[in-house]
């Protein structure tokens, strides 16, 4: 198989799309399935479809391909909800299980809903914790006995430095504490081996690489041997042990299946099951390699055109994940001017230009026609013109 694909993918007539990373592109299959589970299940099944078209499953069978793209063993992914939520389930989950212990430690490169999430269970426990933050690079040694859960966004959002989950699980646990992965920017953009990894909790998104579309369900994984022992903190009738039993009282549901919560996105999750027959034949070590020659290609031609911005992603390749960050100080109204050529990246504050390299629907003939366009907006300082200084509501 090779990359890439675009023909399975709706790319719009003249744009190129960097912004897989936070929106990937509709997958040409999605609309028909969408469409025929609405046209075949819904309207004709109706209420029958939980049955007979397996809608109850679901979270669980698209765990599993989710799963295989992650390193995670069959039946230990479930998916629903978004990510924000499933960052409080694990992060809750992984508190009880270090209960003499009260710190959450994470890194102020982490993305923020992460860090928010916390700090509201924090404050909903209100039983002493504390969320402590420090630099990326510090991690390993705010690892004290102290700390009962390493809560890491394995890829920078900003600037796309990736972190070592091998080497952080280890020194996490060796130290005592439990750890708790969020691959938003991993699934689909790196390669990951959650069983190798030993982690306890992973979550994540499936719009950005996944290509879900907006909105779509999330993802949860627990660590096999742990899954029976959790008490879900949030504990929804279909995370129960027999929903259609109607108890009165909470009673797990075996295994991963106790995190999920209530009725599954079963739309979403049709366009998501869907959006992932594109990896069909694919490994995760070819999209990677693709994602990292590609990403080369990209630096050096823009460094070589545009002396005005400045590298903000690691430049070694191994640590840099699936996007490539500049930093350029009127950043905003540049990628605006960019983006009004047909390039589409996007900006995070306070000066980032960020661009999603996915190899899936990406070649090197729309990396060089990219760079094209960063330059003569740059060159000719074509951003610095009124409507593109004017900040829309979503950057
Ligand atoms: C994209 C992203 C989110 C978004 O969370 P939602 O609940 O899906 O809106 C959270 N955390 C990280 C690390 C992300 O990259």
């Amino acid at each position: 198989m090779t990359l890439p694909r675009k023909d399975l993918f709706h790319l719009p007539e003249g744009m190129i799309y960097l912004d897989g990373n936070s929106l990937g592109p509709l997958p040409v299959s999605v609309p028909d399935a969408v469409s025929g589970m609405l046209k075949n299940e819904w309207a004709t099944q109706l209420i029958k479809g939980w049955n007979t078209c397996q809608w109850m499953d679901q979270p669980r069978r698209v765990g599993d391909m989710v799963g295989r793209l992650i390193g995670a063993p069959a039946s230990s992914v479930t998916m629903g909800d978004t990510l924000s939520i499933k960052v409080f389930q694990a992060l809750d989950a992984a508190l009880s299980l270090r209960p003499d212990r009260k710190v959450i430690l994470s890194d102020t490169g982490n993305f923020p809903s992460d860090l928010y999430m916390a700090e509201g269970l924090v404050r909903l426990k209100d039983a002493g914790y504390e969320l402590r933050t420090v630099a990326p690079e510090d991690v390993t040694d705010a690892m004290g006995d102290d700390i009962a859960v390493v809560m890491l966004t394995q890829v920078d959002y900003r600037t796309g430095r990736m972190h070592d989950m091998m080497e952080l699980t280890k020194a996490a646990q060796a130290a005592g504490a439990v750890m708790v992965w969020d691959l938003a920017h991993s699934a689909g953009a790196v390669e990951v081996d959650l069983a190798a990894t030993n982690c306890e909790f992973a979550v994540g998104c499936t719009y950005k690489y996944l290509n879900g579309g907006p909105g779509a369900p999330a993802f949860i994984y627990v660590r096999p041997d742990l899954a029976d022992d959790l008490q879900p903190a949030l504990s929804g009738w279909l995370g129960h042990a027999a929903p259609f039993a109607f108890e009165l009282n909470y009673r797990p549901a075996p295994a991963i299946e106790r995190m999920r919560v209530g009725t599954p996105p079963v739309i979403q999750l049709a366009a998501l099951e869907s959006a992932l027959a594109v990896w069909d034949g694919l490994t995760m070590a070819q999209v990677r390699a693709a994602c990292l020659d590609l990403s080369e290609q990209f630096i050096t031609q823009v460094e070589a055109r545009c002396p005005m911005l400045t590298l903000a992603s690691p430049r070694d390749g191994s640590v840099r994940g699936s996007q490539v960050s500049f930093a350029f100080e009127n950043g905003y109204a540049a990628m605006q001017a960019v983006i009004a050529r047909g390039v589409i990246g996007d900006f995070r504050a306070p000066n980032i230009m960020r661009f999603g390299i996915t190899p899936l629907y990406l070649d090197e003939a729309d990396i060089t026609a990219a760079v094209d366009v960063l330059d003569d907006v740059l060159n000719n300082r074509l951003w610095d013109r009124p409507e593109y200084h004017a900040r829309n509501r979503v950057t």
